[in-house]
């Protein structure tokens, strides 16, 4: 096995092309042989052939490496990959927080982490009282009606509340055909209406970043199922008239889906069912510290409202008496449910909610408090110190992150993608960009509560240093970055449409 490519033209004056542990390598696929192992196998016994025609011909197509070879492989990609574990992470809208390693240890407990869906439900009574421990303090933190655990991700959980909206409009003989979207929402909503087979109008946002009550009015008919609003929306504001908005909705018949990603922002402090809300996801991934990122898995419960509860997807957990007994059919449901059918082959994310509830527990209900408290903090201290460097399109203070957009930037040459290549050379994830897209080059910084102030202390002066930088005019420096990464810039546009994945296709 040749683990050493000599690259044709070594840019960086190494024979290998590898920069210290960046190591240049092919993919495992190209590495493998077919008769390299990294187990012994005993020999089969001499079983009577019943497999006929089914029985392989050809290379099965797998690599074989050895064991280190596969760990080694595996490790230093890992290390390419940014992470939470790594450094700061001011992502905007997606909550990188960090991820306590007691949830990790709680999630790795034997009796929870080695079960199976297939097991009886009396040998599982533990991880069902996880499902309604965990599905009680969601409607306990939100004095919601019902919920559902299923759901695997923020955007799952829109569908099953959309899902759900449909059902309750067609419970009253018409699902109706559009669903209100303002503008300020994240992508995920639009692409759900769509995909429930409504058909999606948008609201402008006002010039202070919040929903247009009067377009709102203007919209709203007996055509429109639902509303779907982010709040805190994702130019982090609050949208202060939440409840007039769900009085007009449910004045038309409609219901309010409130995009919860962002309850982080208001966990201990706001009773969503307060606002008026009928359906809202909550991302256990991003709220309650669970790991997410590079299509991990995540976990988006469903809380829904009395008018929606009944049309909950199966399967949920009941108690009876002592027993945890789990509800997986219609007749089981009872006679008032009408679900609407299912999410999941089973429950959802297990491992995700064990993480959830391990936060929880460790937090308390006046820990949670404190951990939005502390968010918001975070954010408002960020958009405190830069709003006078990189340039603040609406009056603060904002909720769980700061938006900014380019006008620091004006006739520098620099532009925002340039800014976030930037960062990237100077050891830190880069923030969300050109979204939202109500605001000119956005640049979304998300904080969250995990930070100690001298994690952003030293982004502030980094920021702050880039801006002067950029400002100087030396546009040069911020076209060729990053400098240090695996891969310089790439032409995204060719990098999306036709990515070189393989090291025999590399061009150097
Ligand atoms: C992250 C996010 C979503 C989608 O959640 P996923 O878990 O990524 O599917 C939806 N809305 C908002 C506002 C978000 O930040």
């Amino acid at each position: 096995m040749n683990e050493i490519h000599v690259a044709a033209s070594a840019p960086v004056g190494t024979v290998t092309g590898n920069r210290g542990l960046i190591v240049e390598e092919p993919l495992i696929f190209e590495q493998g042989t077919d008769t390299g192992s990294g187990v012994d196998l005993p020999e089969p016994f001499d079983v009577p052939d019943r497999l006929g025609d089914f029985r392989r011909t050809g290379p099965i197509g797998l690599p074989g490496l050895a064991e280190p070879q596969v760990v080694r492989h595996y490790t230093r990609l890992s290390q390419k990959n940014y992470s939470i574990d790594a450094g700061f992470y001011p992502l905007g809208s997606c909550t990188m927080k960090y991820n306590p390693r007691l949830n990790e240890k709680i999630a790795r407990t034997p009796g929870l982490g080695d079960l199976h869906p297939f097991q009886p439900v009396s040998t599982a009574q533990g991880a069902l009282a996880v499902i309604h421990t965990l599905a009680g303090w969601l409607m306990e933190l939100t004095g919601m009606a019902g919920v559902a655990m299923s759901p695997a991700a923020g955007a799952h959980g829109e569908l099953c509340g959309v899902m759900a909206i449909r059902a309750a409009q067609e419970a009253k003989g018409n699902p109706r055909k559009v669903i209100l979207v303002p503008e300020s929402a994240h992508g995920t909503n639009p692409a759900t209406a769509a995909l429930c087979g409504y058909s999606v109008v948008a609201i402008p946002a006002t010039a202070e970043g919040r929903v247009d009550i009067a377009a709102l009015k203007a919209k709203l008919n007996d055509d429109v199922a639902g509303i779907m609003l982010t709040n805190p929306n994702t130019c982090g504001l609050f949208e202060r008239d939440v409840r007039e908005i769900a009085e007009l909705v449910h004045g038309a018949g409609a219901f309010f889906y409130m995009d919860g990603a962002n309850f982080n922002a208001i966990i201990g402090r706001v009773k969503v069912a307060d606002l008026g809300v009928d359906a809202m996801h909550i991302n256990l991934h991003k709220t309650f510290s669970t790991p997410h990122g590079g299509g991990g898995p995540g976990a988006g419960p469903t809380v829904f409202s009395e008018a929606l509860a009944k049309f909950a997807p199966l399967p949920f957990v009941k108690k009876s008496g002592e027993t945890f007994e789990l509800v997986e059919t219609r007749a089981q449901a009872g006679a008032d449910a009408q679900p609407f059918g299912r999410m999941k082959g089973f429950h959802g994310q297990f491992g995700v909610m064990l993480r959830a509830l391990s936060y929880a527990m460790a937090l308390g209900k006046d820990g949670l408090k404190q951990a939005s408290g502390d968010a918001v903090l975070n954010a408002n201290y960020i958009l405190a110190r830069l709003k006078d460097t990189l340039s603040a399109p609406f009056e603060g203070p904002c909720m769980h992150e700061a938006l900014f957009d380019d006008g620091f930037l004006k006739d520098t040459g620099v532009t925002t993608l340039d800014m976030a290549k930037a960062l990237i050379d100077e050891g830190y994830h880069p923030m969300t960009m050109y979204f939202p897209l109500v605001v000119h080059g956005a640049l979304l910084i998300e904080p969250t509560e995990t930070e100690s102030k001298q994690t952003l202390d030293l982004f502030i002066e980094t920021m702050q240093a880039l801006a002067a930088k950029a400002k100087s005019g030396d546009s040069e420096f911020f076209h060729a970055a990053p400098r240090l990464t695996p891969r310089r810039r790439l032409d995204e546009t060719l990098a999306a449409r036709k990515p070189v994945l393989r090291w025999s296709q590399k061009a150097d």
